[in-house]
């Protein structure tokens, strides 16, 4: 094994250069730091115009996001809420919150994350506050059927497309199909400030609500407070500043990305074995990571021959399972089995596809998999 062999290769990439350090540094000399500072603001307005959404309202996480769009929805103990099975703790974690009851619902096959709407159907009752769809790892999933869907059964749409900033699906960025989308903007994800999030909606009065539930329920033009329910979600001016210099790199980053994707499907497309994981012909991922599938056996083992080598994935950092076999959601929760999502979790591998990865690095995955391939 050569020294290059060594080089780990993670699931994150941070893109921090001079230009955000300028833009913090010169956000730090204002002295307004708080997240009422004109700077969030102008963030906000960045934020919809870069989504094509009427309203941005930014927050402290993608978690709270999620939080805000439950409670401007009031969505309250006793209800119930959909969520895939096939979705991270962090999309869940927030119903519990309200005191809501999340109801895992399949995906519509093994090689999708849209929600099979079939099982969504026999699952909404008279509970039923909201359906939150995830198109994980910026692969579009749900659309205009789904939309469709939620409008037939009258219960709201959450998009959490914390994973698919500028992932589209029929010309649409994800995130302004459903009446609230939400994001988050940690250290991890496309547009990067640290810690953060936001939510984006068509609707000005929700916007206002996000905003006042976000901001200790003060409403934009009240004084003093009291005067309603809220939390303290909001995002610092720095983080603010550190966004609004993230944003113009976001379509370099998709350009990069995609052709990153292009270069390892081109490579992997001819393993057998190997399947790429589909992306929606009308839609384009953003490719927070470059999905595959393999046999649920053969996509452990070429996990662990990965991570041997030094490349990370996400589905064996984060043990990828059904969201229902969580401890945390096993009691109480409707732990019914959802096929589709038991496959794709079991036959699913993520692969780095960010701007670090160099020809020697692709070289280097395709090497791996066709060892374990044995092909
Ligand atoms: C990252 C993420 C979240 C949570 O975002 P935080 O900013 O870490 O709170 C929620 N949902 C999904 C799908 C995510 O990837």
């Amino acid at each position: 094994m050569s020294c290059a062999n060594l080089k780990r290769l993670s699931t994150q990439h941070v893109l921090v250069g001079w230009r955000e350090i300028r833009a913090v540094i010169e956000a730090a000399r204002n002295r307004d730091l708080s997240g009422n500072a004109d700077i969030v603001g102008t963030y906000e307005q960045a934020l919809a115009r870069c989504f094509g959404s009427p309203h941005a309202v930014a927050c402290s996480s993608g978690t709270a996001a999620i939080h805000l769009a439950l409670l401007a929805l009031d969505v309250a103990t006793g209800d119930e809420v959909i969520v895939p099975a096939t979705a991270p703790v962090m999309t869940a974690l927030p119903v519990l919150a309200v005191g809501a009851r999340p109801i895992f619902a399949d995906v519509a096959s093994p090689h999708t994350f849209a929600l099979d709407l079939r099982d969504v159907g026999d699952k909404i009752t008279r509970k039923t506050c909201a359906v939150i769809s995830v198109p994980m790892w910026g692969y579009p999933s749900d659309g205009p059927e789904l939309v469709a869907a939620c409008r037939r059964w009258e219960v709201p749409l959450i998009e959490d497309a914390a994973q698919a900033h500028g992932t589209t699906l029929e010309g649409r960025r994800l995130g302004t199909q459903g009446l609230i989308g939400t994001f988050s903007t940690h250290a991890r994800k496309l547009i990067c400030t640290g810690e953060g999030g936001f939510c984006l909606t068509d609707d000005l009065n929700l916007a206002a609500r996000l905003s006042q539930l976000r901001s200790l329920g003060r409403a934009a033009e009240a004084r003093g407070f009291g005067g309603a329910f809220g939390l303290n979600y909001k995002l610092p001016a720095l983080s603010a500043a550190l966004g609004l210099t993230q944003l113009t790199r976001l379509d370099q980053r998709l350009a990069t990305r995609r052709r990153i994707a292009g270069r390892l499907t081109g490579a992997l497309g001819d393993i057998p074995g190997i399947d790429l994981f589909p992306v929606h012909p009308y839609g384009s991922a953003n490719f927070y990571a470059m999905l595959i599938t393999a046999a649920p056996d053969r996509a452990s083992q070429l996990g662990q021959a990965l991570l041997a080598e030094g490349v990370e994935s996400d589905t064996l950092r984060y043990d990828y399972r059904p969201l229902y076999e969580a401890p945390i959601f096993r009691n109480g929760t409707s732990a019914t089995l959802c096929p589709n999502a038991e496959r794709l979790c079991s036959t699913l591998l993520t692969l780095p596809c960010h701007e670090g990865v160099i020809t020697a690095d692709i070289d280097r995955i395709v090497g791996i998999c066709r060892k374990v391939m044995g092909s």
